[in-house]
């Protein structure tokens, strides 16, 4: 083969290993959508496989007829619904979607006392308890769950509040990370079950251990990374 066949045969095969991978890109069976929901703008995630129409719903916590008609829209069976934690604007959607879907809902143990709190809760806020029922299922500390292409490890992360837990989704490089992390800031730990000292200690032990390129989606506000709070936050600052 010539030097230039060869230049020729090399670049067309760089071509081809290139558009398999735009091709990869653009075809990707994940959905991914993020919005805020209700008074206080809970970020609800619905994450859904396009090859076997599964999905996931993290943080229903209002606005759930327009969640379910997203879900149905994208074609989307609903397999689980995650809490992050049970504060109202996190869970007081999930036993309605539970009801039109049948999904069961996964909350940590540890927010039990929290979730029975609802009615104390809505008046914190002046609103009307939502209906709530005890979960399906525990969303204890190294349980998988997620969608079966796309799984996500739970990592308890109390200090918000005792069952506050943060999703990591390894292989797309994110983190759900509730009311524990935000841009620029951290979960409140005045309200009951709240610890000052144990939300610094979840964050650094099991959220700036993380790579820094992991993309963090907060229960409220934008989205970050784990390196940009790791340089920039200032409440992780070394005393
Ligand atoms: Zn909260």
């Amino acid at each position: 083969m010539s030097h230039h066949q060869d230049i020729k045969r090399r670049r067309s095969i760089d071509a081809h290993v290139r558009s398999q991978l735009d091709c990869d890109s653009m075809t990707s069976s994940l959905i991914l959508e993020t919005f805020p929901v209700g008074p206080l703008q809970c970020n609800c995630t619905i994450m859904g496989d396009q090859t076997n129409g599964e999905a996931i719903v993290i943080d229903p916590g209002d606005e759930v007829d327009r969640i379910h008609r997203r879900l149905a829209d994208l074609g989307l069976k609903l397999k689980q619904i995650l809490i992050t934690h049970a504060h109202i604007d996190h869970v007081g959607g999930a036993l309605k979607l539970r009801k039109l879907t049948g999904a069961p809902i996964f909350l940590n143990e540890d927010d039990m006392l929290l979730l029975q709190m609802m009615a104390t809760q809505a008046a914190w806020l002046g609103i009307q308890p939502p209906e709530v029922a005890p979960p399906d299922e525990n969303l204890s500390d190294g349980r998988q769950v997620g969608l079966s292409s796309y799984p996500a490890t739970v990592l308890h992360t109390p200090g918000h509040t005792e069952g506050s837990v943060c999703l990591h989704f390894a292989p797309l490089k994110m983190v759900i990370a509730g009311d524990t992390l935000f841009a620029g800031s951290i979960g409140r730990t005045d309200l009951p079950g709240g610890n000052s000292e144990q939300i610094i200690e979840s964050i650094q032990t099991r959220l700036l251990t993380l790579p820094d390129e992991t993309r963090v989606l907060p229960g409220h506000g934008p989205s970050t990374t784990i390196g940009a709070e790791r340089k920039t936050n200032p409440f992780l600052r070394p005393y």
